[in-house]
Order: C-alpha cells, then sequence, then structure tokens
C-alpha cells in the first residue's frame, strides 16, 4: 500500500471511530434523560395527588332554625367575614325583622320552611293545620324575595314525640305528605346544643365540635331566634374551627342530588 493511501485509510478510521464515539456519548445522554424523567414523575404524581381535592370532600350543611330576630342581622355579618353561606329555617316570630328575609337571600344563603308560628299545638294537631301553617311562611318569603321554596324543617325534628300529645302518628303522615307535596324536609346529624338558650357560648362550641368528629357529611343545627344570643358569641370561634378542620360549605338546594338527612320518626 503506498504511503498517502495508507493515510486516507487511517485518517478515515479515526473519523469513523469519533463518529461511533458521538454517537455512543448521544445514546448515555438520551438514557440519562429519561431516567431524570423516570425519577421525577413519581414526585409529580405525589404533588398532584396532594393538592387535588381527591382526599374525601367533608361537606357542612350550616342551618339556622326560628330566625329572623334581632340576632339575624350579627349572625349574617359573622358568616360574612367568613364568606360562608347557610340555611335559614325561618318562622313569622318577629314581624319587626320580615325585611331580614331579603338579606338573607340577597347574601347568597338559602331560606327554609320551619313553620310561621312554631306552635306545636297549631302545627301537630292536624295535616291541614300544619301545611296552612307552612303556607304562611312560603307566602311571607316569597312577598319579600320573589322566590319560592320547599324546603323544611319540622319544629323539634321529624323525630319529636310531643307531637303526639296532638295527633297521635302525624310525624309519620306529614312526611308522606311533604313528598306527596313536593317538599323537601331536613332534619340533622349535629348541633352546637342552643335548643336550650342558656347554654353558655363556651358550651355551644364544645357541643358543636364534639358532634361532627368522624363525619364527612354535616347537616349542623343552631338557632337564631330572639333568645339565641350566645350563638351568635359562640358563632366565631366555632367557624374559625370549621375552617381549619377543611370543612366546604353548602346550602341547602332544592335537587335531588341532596343527601337526605331523616331522623328516625317516633310519632
Ligand atoms: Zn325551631
Amino acid at each position: 500500500m503506498e504511503r498517502k493511501t495508507l493515510g486516507k485509510v487511517l485518517v478515515s478510521c479515526i473519523c469513523f471511530l469519533a463518529l461511533i464515539y458521538a454517537l455512543a456519548s448521544m445514546d448515555r445522554s438520551n438514557r440519562l434523560h429519561r431516567d431524570d424523567t423516570a425519577t421525577m414523575a413519581p414526585q409529580s404524581d405525589q404533588t398532584s395527588r396532594s393538592n387535588h381535592p381527591s382526599a374525601p370532600q367533608k361537606i357542612m350543611y350550616l342551618t339556622f332554625d326560628d330566625g329572623p330576630s334581632k340576632h339575624t342581622q350579627e349572625v349574617l355579618d359573622i358568616l360574612d367575614q367568613y364568606q360562608i353561606k347557610a340555611t335559614f329555617f325561618v318562622t313569622g316570630a318577629d314581624e319587626a325583622s320580615f325585611d331580614l328575609l331579603k338579606q338573607i337571600h340577597n347574601r347568597g344563603h338559602a331560606l327554609g320552611i320551619h313553620t310561621y308560628s312554631h306552635s306545636y299545638e297549631t302545627i301537630y294537631s292536624s295535616i291541614d293545620g300544619y301545611f296552612q301553617d307552612v303556607e304562611k311562611v312560603e307566602h311571607l318569603i316569597y312577598e319579600k324575595t320573589g322566590i319560592t321554596t320547599h324546603i323544611l324543617r319540622f319544629p323539634g325534628g321529624s323525630s319529636n314525640t310531643i307531637s303526639r300529645k296532638y295527633q297521635a302518628g302525624i310525624m309519620s303522615e306529614l312526611a308522606a305528605e311533604c313528598e306527596k307535596r313536593g317538599y323537601a324536609y331536613y332534619d340533622w346529624n349535629a348541633e352546637n346544643g342552643d335548643g336550650d338558650p342558656a347554654v353558655s357560648a363556651d358550651a355551644l362550641y364544645e357541643t358543636a365540635i364534639k358532634t361532627i368528629k368522624g363525619k364527612d357529611e354535616v347537616m349542623m343545627l343552631m338557632h337564631d331566634g330572639a333568645g339565641n344570643g350566645n350563638t351568635v358569641q359562640a358563632l366565631d370561634r366555632i367557624l374559625q374551627e370549621l375552617m381549619a378542620q377543611g370543612w366546604e360549605f353548602r346550602i341547602i338546594e332544592e335537587s335531588d342530588d341532596m343527601p337526605i338527612f331523616h331522623h328516625t320518626i317516633a310519632n
């Protein structure tokens, strides 16, 4: 072989080896990138899991019975501070507060019927007596807000036994009749215990937090009637704790998707 030809062959070989080396480096570098991605993937998965609401949601329906009253304005203001919406089961007990119905509605809360008179004798003596009383509140709500509502809460809840004194079996009949007439009633599965207005604000807070323990879906019974000043005193603290526990707040809607909160009927 001539020296010149030998030189050409050597140069070609060096070029070829350099090319092989370059290709091998590229492949190694690609592999490294793939490995990076592979090790990163689980981390980003974990991040999206912890930020994503795939963890079970805790749903809270706050409800206030027996208003509107002189305490309702303050309840509305405290709820606004936390941007929390609630449901108010109203009565006709305090004419001076009727205009608050409009405010309850305008601020995005739900309105439900608790009966006009809240008199067990009037509402639990007959089916007609109950629905006449219900219609009075329905008209009042319509007059003040322009809306009609078909959500109800029985005074004393559907499980009350006081009604037996006025008519045996009336709660079973009313529950069935409500459904027939297109109303939906809601009892509760947690409360602050303010059915007795003498209970201190501290005790109301303790009861509210105790009765939601271990639950993921809560219908909380509270009151904003004329005697419920302590409820207002306890409310701020209760809401702070509920927010810290990560509850999502909802209002009762007229929808088939609403969960059912029914006590066992005892009359
Ligand atoms: Zn009540």
